[in-house]
């Protein structure tokens, strides 16, 4: 029996007529095309919305646009590579309508439009809204570190760039002694035979080179104190060390808040912030704001617990629940924490494990709080309990403002499985854009390239989360309706 075999090639009407008969109604591009159509580009801030009225037709942003966001939903990132798509892709073939910019005009467009991006992701989480795919109760914040275009070598702290100035002067000193040897037997050989070969004829080159990278390096501590930052990066000057899970590399602090109804992205943030700590608020703040609600609950990880953080989350109507972690000298020393002592808001003391009262002995101040220390001298010094308590006296101390944790702590208690909902919540973006999107790094440099970068990545799962949920033909009715 034979194989199947395919058409003869030089038969005439190979292809159907039209390339549109290759593009079924359940085809992403065909919502790319209805979505993209409806914006206001201008709004957005797009570039060259309105042609020239001389010169050279330029390209329309809205195709450039759905070329994009079609790569981006496909794991095409790169320009050269979309470049390729328009050429032997057909789908990109039908939405481009056989267009087929260069690389260097697709790579200006994303550059050109990196703040334009955010509008159109917005803009689709308010037609995900109008779909009610939005639950608008729960937002589980979290933060991902993503790589930069900067390699841990081109990234110094202040610690690391004495180190490095130390340790070229030490490789200096060893290639000029080296050098210096390298005359002396030349003087030697010279004086015996009258002349002889060069030590190592790439040494002098060797100095220059590292005299040069020295001489730079010794500037940047300058630089750093000018800046008051802690670090600094040479390639991407914006991106900053951060911990990716063991291991440390340069790259954006990524900030999402996701509706826990199903799992979409609500609003994005890129920050060289290398902790998550003050950033709760901002970014389910900005959430509301796309989602359209006045009031709304946000879990988030223990790495986001700071006071005045919670603070302006209650003062916009955000109800936070975010885990205590433990901290202080006394956990370190394997002493009784600060959960074991109660507080009274009614008579302002703590009973103690021992049930001793301790009251206010002092006030300080932590950061921008108003702090006060709460002791029982003569309690302690008569207690049983004190080698698991403390080496002399106990302190306890509270915040001023401490009724707000309090309140967060209640509704924890009463509540605890919202800390197992944020984790389900959040693995789906995070996990799916790393893995399936592949998107481990950034390939632009600078905060505002990579903002611009990371609105299309959220994008995409976004339209690839809705599309499972309603399908293309429903989101397209939902647009044109
Ligand atoms: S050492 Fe002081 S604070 Fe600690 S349990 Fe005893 S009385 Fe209470």
């Amino acid at each position: 029996m034979a194989h199947l075999s395919g058409h003869d090639r030089t038969q005439l009407l190979l292809l159907p007529e039209a390339v549109d008969d290759y593009v079924g109604p359940e085809n992403p591009v065909r919502f790319i095309e209805a979505f993209v159509d409806e914006l206001d580009l201008a709004g957005a801030g797009f570039a060259r919305v309105r042609p020239k009225a001389t010169g050279r037709p330029g390209y329309d942003p809205a195709d450039l646009l759905k070329l994009y966001i079609y790569d981006y939903l496909n794991r095409v990132r790169s320009s050269r590579r979309l470049e390729v798509e328009t050429h032997r892709n057909i789908e990109v073939i039908w939405l481009l309508r056989g267009l087929k910019p260069d690389f260097k005009t697709i790579a200006d467009f994303r550059r050109d439009n990196r703040a334009a991006f955010r509008p159109v992701f917005r803009s689709f989480v308010v037609l995900c809204r109008q779909l009610d795919l939005f639950g608008r109760e729960l937002l589980a914040v979290d933060g991902t570190r993503i790589k930069a275009v900067n390699n841990k070598d081109r990234n110094f702290t202040r610690a690391a760039l004495t180190k490095f100035i130390q340790q070229a002067d030490e490789k200096l000193a060893g290639y000029l002694k080296r050098l210096d040897e390298g005359d002396a037997d030349e003087d030697g050989a010279s004086g015996a035979s009258g002349g002889s070969a060069h030590g190592d004829p790439r040494l002098a080159e060797k100095i220059a080179a590292l005299r040069g990278k020295r001489g730079r390096h010794k500037a940047l501590p300058d630089e750093l104190e000018r800046t008051g930052e802690d670090q600094i990066s040479l390639t991407d000057p914006d991106s900053r060390a951060m911990a990716r899970m063991t291991k440390v590399g340069v790259g954006y602090n990524v900030q999402v808040a996701v509706d826990a109804k199903h799992k979409l992205i609500a609003e994005q943030e890129i920050h060289s912030q290398v902790v998550d700590m003050g950033l709760l608020a901002a970014t389910a703040t900005a959430a509301m704001e796309t989602l359209g609600v006045g009031q709304i609950e946000a879990v988030a990880d223990r790495g986001y617990f700071k006071i005045e953080d919670i603070e302006a989350c209650e003062a916009a109507g955000i109800t936070a629940y975010v885990p205590k972690p433990v901290r202080g000298s006394s956990v370190r020393e394997g002493f009784f924490p600060k959960e074991a002592f109660r507080y009274d808001p009614a008579t302002d003391t703590f009973t103690c494990p021992g049930g001793q009262t301790l009251r206010p002995c002092r006030r300080g101040q932590s950061r921008d709080n108003v702090k006060i220390d709460y002791s029982n001298r003569e309690a302690c010094l008569a207690c049983s309990l004190r080698p698991r308590c403390t080496k002399s006296y106990r302190h306890v101390s509270r915040l001023e403002n401490e009724a707000v944790l309090d309140r967060m702590a209640a509704r924890l208690a009463a509540r605890p499985e919202v800390l197992d909902q944020r984790r389900t919540c959040v693995e789906h973006p995070f996990g799916s854009i790393k893995q399936w999107m592949n998107q481990g790094a950034f390939l632009m440099r600078r905060l505002e390239n990579v903002r611009g970068e990371f609105s299309l990545t959220a994008l995409a799962y976004n339209i690839r989360r809705a599309i499972t949920l309603v399908g293309v033909p429903g989101l397209i009715v939902a647009i044109t309706a």
